[in-house]
């Protein structure tokens, strides 16, 4: 389960998280979540190295940046506690995210998840922070580009072989931008090629490399809402390879 930064962006959005996360363990479910950092903070610590440096230190940088996920999920953790379950907040190399040593950009090689199956036998609700890893080339803690908490979930799924829900301000995969068109629809389903198509040509909704990650790992992805239960969108094989039709219009 993952949530976008407008999804934890205050103290009671992350309590509403945790809830979210705690029902799911208590309908039976394995529970993996895995969060954004705080509402904008990523642009406030990127502004902020900008009024350190003019031309910030990419390891610094990266050092500098995946602390916003980090604070996130040790309050979500916090806040599960409270709710009397159990609960672990893993920063990205101690999750075992593997990446290469491209900072700002990395690309997950692989995940090492005995750390997450271990805190799951426990009983625990594990929390990864999102949109981080670790190099083993470099030792050093990497980040994923913007929007990589997406990626962050994806590759988390794959790699447990779970499913994956991606939480954010909005109930699913409109044909518009629903904050641009009011009467923007809903699509029930569309296929990993349509979202590839949607998420390169400017439809924020998903991280493309996320959708790459999915397709490429069949990972099916459920996008939905955290402030609602309305099914959402499900990215997933398409049914035919080719189908002329206009599935959304995206700008950038
Ligand atoms: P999060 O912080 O949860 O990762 P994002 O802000 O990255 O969420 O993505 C959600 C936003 O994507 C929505 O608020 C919406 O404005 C925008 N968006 C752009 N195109 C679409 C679309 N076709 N369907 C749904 N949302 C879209
Ligand atoms: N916090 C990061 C960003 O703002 C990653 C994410 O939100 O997924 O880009
Ligand atoms: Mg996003």
């Amino acid at each position: 389960m993952k949530f976008g930064g407008s999804s934890v962006a205050d103290p009671a959005k992350i309590q509403h998280v945790a809830r979210r996360l705690v029902e799911a363990k208590q309908r039976g479910l394995r529970v993996v979540g895995t969060v954004s950092a705080m509402g904008k903070t990523t642009d406030g610590l990127i502004d902020l190295a900008h009024q350190v440096s003019p031309t910030p230190n990419a390891r610094e940088f990266d050092m500098l940046l995946s602390t916003g996920e980090r604070i996130a999920c040790a309050l979500v953790a916090m806040a599960i506690h409270d709710l009397g379950q159990v609960a672990i907040s893993l920063t990205g190399s101690q999750a075992g995210i593997l990446t290469d040593g491209a900072h700002m950009k990395a690309k997950i090689r692989e995940i090492r998840g005995d750390r997450v199956k271990d805190a799951l036998d426990e009983d625990k609700i594990v929390l990864v922070a999102g949109f981080q890893g670790f190099s083993r080339d470099t030792m050093d803690v990497t980040t994923l580009g913007r929007g990589g908490t997406d990626a962050t979930a994806v590759a988390l799924a794959a790699a447990l072989g779970a499913a994956c829900e991606i939480y954010s301000d909005v109930p699913g995969v409109f044909t518009a931008d629903p904050r641009i068109v009011p009467n923007a629809r809903k699509l029930p389903t569309i296929s990993y090629e349509e979202m590839l198509e949607m998420s390169a040509s400017g439809a924020k909704v998903l991280m493309l490399r996320a959708v790459e990650l999915a397709r490429n790992h069949g990972v099916r992805i459920h996008a939905r809402s955290t402030f609602s239960d309305e099914e959402g969108t499900w990215v997933q094989e398409g049914a035919s390879m080719e189908q002329p039709i206009v599935s959304a219009v995206t700008h950038s």
